[in-house]
């Protein structure tokens, strides 16, 4: 009857609120956490490659005090977007809270899925953002990518770990770049 249907369609979309974030619609990170242990699982039991990514938009504290949150949030915005095109046919693409993404790539190898988030890191660089309210030029926006497979790291926290290692490496030589385990500049 509608009052049953009324109350599944109502968990539904809770359930689906729950799992995204709000400001990009892509998944959150409650909903990698979910994604990324089952990724690893299959891994482990069908040797499924996986790997992970994660991306960190370069000096956004300074780019938010200098054009505004709201300006901000639209580049966030326009981020998830450019990592959803490049890389979302072979990936669940994630905000993992602030101005970081992660990218989980499943039945591709950890080279293909570097050249992903590197096209993607060109793409964004391409782009001439202009404020919305003034029509004024805000300049390049870049991010920094670490990328780790799951066969070298051999579990879900070490995948993140070494991702989360191999971004420290991008952004000490300088940002607007991508490094990984296996693959170096
Ligand atoms: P780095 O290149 O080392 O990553 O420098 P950073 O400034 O990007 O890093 P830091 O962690 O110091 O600052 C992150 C900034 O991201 C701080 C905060 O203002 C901004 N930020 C986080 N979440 C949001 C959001 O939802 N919207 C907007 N507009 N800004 C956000
Ligand atoms: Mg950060
Ligand atoms: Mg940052």
């Amino acid at each position: 009857n509608d009052a049953v249907k009324n109350l599944k369609s109502s968990l539904a979309d809770a359930r689906m609120k729950a799992d995204t974030d709000m400001l990009t619609g892509l998944s959150n990170r409650r909903a990698f956490e979910r994604a990324l242990g089952a990724a690893c699982a299959l891994a482990e039991k069908s040797k499924e490659k996986v790997a992970l990514a994660i991306c960190d938009v370069d000096h956004f504290k300074q780019f938010n005090d200098r054009f505004g949150h709201i300006t901000g949030d639209r580049v966030l915005k326009l981020v998830g977007e450019i990592l959803e095109s490049h890389c979302g046919t072979h990936a669940q693409v994630c905000r993992f809270g602030g101005e970081e993404f992660v990218i989980l790539f499943t039945g591709i190898s950890t080279e293909d899925a570097y050249d992903m988030v590197e096209a993607a890191k060109n793409d964004l660089g391409s782009r001439n953002i202009i404020k919305r309210e003034t029509r004024e030029p805000v300049g390049k926006i870049s991010f920094s990518a670490g990328i780790a497979d799951f066969v070298r790291a051999g579990s879900a926290e070490a995948l993140l770990h070494q991702a989360d290692l191999a971004l420290y490496e991008a952004k000490a030589n300088g940002r607007d770049c991508v490094f990984g385990a296996t693959v170096r500049p």
